[in-house]
């Protein structure tokens, strides 16, 4: 009889079986006619195509540790799951994209999709960080917003508990204005086309807005703010907090200035 604890010890061993069709964690269905690999945490799932179950049992505890923190921010339950294609080219197919240059994960569905070369390049913060932000876009939607609030909101949860300094989590914006170059406005959404130059500044910059906006307001303010914003004129959005876009960019432009120059990091 296959059982749970059969297929858990497949899946470590490496594949489920073929006789275990019926019992593959129904969100595998669809995803692969075979090879299907899978490890639960405590609160994810981690699926795997022909994945070692080292990683996938890796994948699950890191999944579970963005799950806390993106169901702290949003203040709703987040079940994460994650896929792990075998290939760059499958987690394009997945994704339903032409190409995955660049990126290491990338939410789709309802999922997060692993690109393996590109994620496993990572260092283990970086992981983190890129699964808390992408499980971000999965939970909390990206429609209709302007793309700096989805992708600084995306990173402000991604980098929550990262330790790691805004010095380095920014140091291509920090080099900029360390050499003159002053933020002028928030990005626009035409910034954030795939090869810009300045793509991991605008980035940055998106992050240091919300990151503003938490610290001024409350991690609260920010998330209410990034949930009235679906479909809505980005003014109107900001109404509520007495804010008006012009004055957004004034405090943010300070706050760039002040946050990357304060201390002296050479
Ligand atoms: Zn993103």
């Amino acid at each position: 009889m296959v059982t749970r604890r059969t297929l858990l010890a497949a899946a470590l061993a490496g594949t489920v079986p073929a006789s275990a069709g019926p019992l593959v964690p129904p969100e595998a269905r669809g995803l692969w006619e075979s090879g299907v690999t899978f490890a639960y945490g405590t609160r994810s799932l981690a699926l795997g195509h022909h994945a070692p179950a080292a990683l996938l049992r890796d994948l699950a505890a890191r999944a579970d540790a963005a799950g806390r923190t993106v169901t702290a921010v949003l203040r709703r339950a987040v079940r994460p799951v994650v896929v792990v294609p075998a290939t760059t080219a499958e987690a394009a197919a997945l994704a339903g994209t032409g190409s995955v240059e660049g990126l290491a994960a990338l939410a789709s569905e309802g999922r997060v999709i692993v690109v393996p070369g590109a994620f496993a390049r990572l260092t283990p913060v970086g992981r983190d960080v890129v699964l808390a932000h992408e499980l971000t876009h999965v939970a909390a939607g990206t429609y209709g917003r302007p793309v700096w609030l989805r992708e600084g909101f995306a990173d402000y949860v991604g980098y929550l508990g990262s330790g790691l300094d805004v010095h380095v989590a920014a140091a291509e914006l920090a080099a900029e204005v360390r050499s003159g170059r002053a933020a002028t406005r928030l990005p626009a959404d035409g910034d954030f086309a795939p090869g810009s130059p300045r793509l991991a500044q605008v980035y940055q910059e998106s992050w240091l807005a919300c990151r503003l906006i938490a610290t001024r307001y409350g991690e609260r303010a920010l998330a209410a703010l990034y949930d009235r914003a679906a479909g809505r004129d980005l003014a109107q959005a900001l109404r509520p907090l007495g804010l008006s876009v012009t004055a957004l960019t004034g405090l943010w432009r300070e706050y760039v200035r002040d946050e990357l120059t304060a201390r002296g990091h050479g």
